[in-house]
């Protein structure tokens, strides 16, 4: 059944950030995203490394600010500050979590809304909860819609199953596919026959965070499975929250881990940069 790559969807969204981000250069304005880091944890390097290459690919700048992992709250917040109000900076993403010693919370409250591309201000979560398109959404969520978008699927009315309700994925999600007229549950542990919930799904996205949890007897025939976990398996290789070998033959479409939705995230960041700079020049 159609394995459906990010890759394909990021190359067919990275055409149009790529005319945006010239549009903006032709003014004068060169997007410029900056990427805040504490520590060397290795899956924040390494995903600072793909987002990287993607704002490289579609013509964006990026500026890594990286800071020591003994940093104060007080030096931590008046860094951030100073790339807040930095006019070249467009787009400001703060890789999470951040050391026990620092609270991303009064980071929330300083973020200039139109800088938060990555949307942990209130004012964002606000907008995803009134569909105020000025707003940004967290990147993993509205990748996923990009994912069912660039499939050509319609999500009036269809059935859409979420697994987690995290503030960062799930929760985000569910508001999106409500904007777009679908029908849509969202499960969590606490969800009685998750199995039988989930098989009646037309579009069941897992974002729990659990390997291979969605196993042959959460989908049927028809349906899209798009898989955002990320998880070792009890070898130590990458896998989704979906049991793929099992649920793959049996599913419409469905998304590979790895090479499925990571890619998206990325590109959405990067189409947010674009967004958040033409925002601050108008
Ligand atoms: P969280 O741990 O914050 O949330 C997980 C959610 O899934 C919770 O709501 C939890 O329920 C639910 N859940 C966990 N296990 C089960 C289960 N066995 N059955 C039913 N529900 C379950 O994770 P995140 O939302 O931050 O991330 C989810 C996954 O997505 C992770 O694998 C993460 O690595 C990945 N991720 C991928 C990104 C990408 O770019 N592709 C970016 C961000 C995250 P409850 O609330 O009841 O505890």
């Amino acid at each position: 059944m159609p394995v459906i790559k990010g890759a394909q969807v990021a190359e067919a969204m990275g055409e149009e950030i790529i005319k945006r981000a010239e549009a903006l250069k032709n003014n004068g304005i060169e997007p410029c995203l900056a990427i805040i880091r504490v520590g060397e944890d290795g899956s924040q390097l390494s995903y600072q490394k793909g987002a990287v290459k993607r704002m490289d690919k579609n013509g964006i700048a990026c500026r890594i600010c990286a800071f020591d992992e003994g940093i104060s709250q007080a030096d931590f917040e008046k860094e951030f500050s100073k790339i807040n109000n930095d006019s070249t900076v467009h787009g400001i993403l703060i890789l999470q979590p951040l050391p026990k010693s620092l609270s991303i919370e009064p980071i929330k409250a300083m973020i200039n809304p139109l800088k938060d591309v990555d949307a942990i201000s209130p004012m964002n979560m606000y907008k995803i909860l009134a569909n105020d398109k000025t707003g940004f959404a967290p990147c993993t969520a509205e990748g996923v819609i990009e994912i069912l978008d660039w499939m050509g699927m319609d999500l009036t009315g269809k059935k859409c199953k979420v697994i987690g309700r995290s503030m960062i994925v799930g929760k985000p999600l569910a508001l999106l596919l409500l904007a777009r007229n679908a029908t849509v549950t969202v499960c969590h542990t606490r969800t009685k026959e998750l199995a039988k919930e989930a098989s009646e799904a037309d579009i069941l996205i897992a974002a729990a965070g659990s390997a291979k949890m969605v196993k042959a007897d959460f989908v049927k025939e028809g349906m899209t499975v798009i898989d955002v976990g990320i998880n070792v398996d009890e070898n130590g290789k990458l896998c989704g929250d979906v049991d793929f070998e099992n649920v793959e033959p049996i599913v419409e479409n469905i998304t590979p881990v790895p090479g499925g939705t990571g890619a998206v995230t990325t590109s959405v960041l990067a189409k947010h940069v674009v967004k958040a700079a033409e925002m601050l020049n108008n």
